[in-house]
């Protein structure tokens, strides 16, 4: 595409004048204007090209434009472009079998919302009018949305300013062996200790006043942390044994991330409820939902659930999730996710783990990883504090810039940054992206001992 510095300005102009941006400080940002995107690159109008390590938000799984979905999208608009929750409809009806065909165990029904954060609100709902309980435990280390509920379950700082006293939420530590809460070794004591200490706070807590356990299946945004073997089972039989529902967040794991349809998947493990949103339909149209066990689903087959939004199962939204799914399913990209996770990323990622001083560990799974950045390997002190927020990012916008640099757009979140590009990147993408990170992750190194 030719550069076109005018309308670049023209549209940056007018962002800056009226658009208000999430989670920012409006006067200390500079947001890029983009021109287009295609695959796992996008461009803006000056002709910089980017490849995308981002998947926007970690929701681009199929990549920009996928020509398959947009004649969907061309088609459903030209169909039905939109049509009221209360009716059947046959991309709603089509994207919910779907679904449900591929959600585990008896997660059989579908509510549709408008993203991720919506669903935690709904599935929290469902959860505490289904036990009649007042209370839900989260995890630190997590994040599950921006609306109030969500934003109060999450443990991160940003929740800090929108805490509302976290009326009903309760946090503990799960577990993560590279900064462990437990003073554990292996990964066998670190899963046991956080049981442990999970019981002990449900016991302590009152197991009659807990609704809901809601976990990340492998938390995403706070660090790509695979429980180890056995924890999500071990939770489940708490749940099982308190009578308590298990709430899964598959908002970013979900939908081929992980290599598998969803990372519960990976473990054999089956919540009573499970939210999505991002990969379902790779957010070329807003869509969320909750998928709903047969216990919780009967709850509600004879007393009217108290929710709904005008725009649940929008047939434009729900048609995107359809022909997704079927793409993804007949171009093999759930299992492309594997293969080159696998094959390219984790072999790379663990070379440059060796070789980079400022590379305290690698971990992750499929498409899903992440690198976190320390100031001294022995100590494990992140490269930045904690809560970056308030405190000097000098090392990572470094980083950052230096990748932006060489045409690699980063994740970056704290002392992390994740690779997450589109599932099916090809492999010489990959090796493109990874080549910019290794230079990138040199600047990085200058501000280690
Ligand atoms: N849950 C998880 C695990 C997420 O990663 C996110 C978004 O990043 C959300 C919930 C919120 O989703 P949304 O931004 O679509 O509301």
């Amino acid at each position: 595409p030719q550069p076109n510095p005018q309308v670049g300005a023209a549209v940056k102009a007018a962002d800056r004048a009226h658009v208000f941006h999430s989670w920012s400080a409006q006067e200390l940002i500079d947001p890029l204007a983009v021109a287009g995107a295609e695959g796992s690159y996008f461009w803006d109008y000056d002709g910089n090209r980017y490849l995308d390590f981002t998947s926007g938000l970690v929701y681009t799984n199929i990549g920009y434009q996928h020509p398959k979905v947009v004649a969907a999208i061309q088609e459903q608009a030209a169909k039905m472009t939109t049509f009221a929750p209360a009716f059947a409809v046959e991309s709603r009806s089509e994207a919910a079998r779907l679904i449900a065909e591929r959600t585990p165990g008896d997660l059989d029904k579908i509510f549709f919302t408008n993203g991720g954060a919506d669903a935690v609100e709904h599935a929290l709902r469902m959860a505490r009018l289904h036990t009649g309980r007042p209370k839900v435990l989260s995890a630190y280390r997590s994040y599950h949305g921006g609306t109030q509920q969500a934003i109060n379950v999450t443990g991160d700082p940003r929740r800090w300013a929108n805490d509302s006293g976290s009326a009903g939420v309760v946090r503990f530590w799960a577990p993560f062996l590279y900064r462990s809460r437990f003073y554990a070794e292996t990964e066998e004591q670190e899963c046991a200790r956080a049981l442990e200490h999970l019981e002990s706070t449900i016991r302590f807590e009152g197991p009659s006043t807990i609704a809901a356990i809601i976990l990340e299946t492998v938390p995403g945004t706070a660090g790509i942390m695979l429980p180890p073997e056995g924890y999500l089972a071990g939770v489940r039989e708490l749940c099982d044994k308190y009578g308590i529902v298990f709430v899964l967040d598959e908002v970013m794991a979900g939908f081929g991330r992980t290599g598998k349809w969803f990372a519960a998947d990976l473990y054999d493990v089956v919540p009573d409820l499970m939210t999505f949103a991002k990969g379902v339909n790779s957010g070329y149209v807003p869509l969320g939902g909750v998928a709903i066990s047969g216990a919780i689903a009967e709850t509600f087959a004879q007393r009217p659930y108290p929710g709904g939004l005008t725009y649940s199962g929008h047939p434009l939204a729900c048609a995107a999730a359809v022909a997704t799914i079927n793409a993804m399913e007949e171009e093999g990209i759930v299992e492309q996710a594997a293969r080159t996770g696998a094959e390219i990323i984790e072999p790379a990622l663990r070379e440059l783990t060796e070789r980079h001083p400022s590379v305290g560990e690698v971990r992750g799974v499929g498409m899903f990883w992440a690198l976190d950045l320390v100031r001294d390997k022995e100590t494990r002190e992140p490269l930045v504090p904690y809560n970056a927020a308030g405190a000097d990012n000098t090392p990572m916008a470094a980083f950052g810039a230096a990748a932006k640099k060489s045409g690699l757009w980063p994740f970056i979140n704290m002392n992390r940054t994740h690779v997450v590009p589109p599932l099916n990147i090809t492999e010489a993408e990959a090796k493109e992206g990874l080549a910019a990170l290794d230079a990138a992750l040199s600047v990085a190194d200058e501000y280690t001992v």
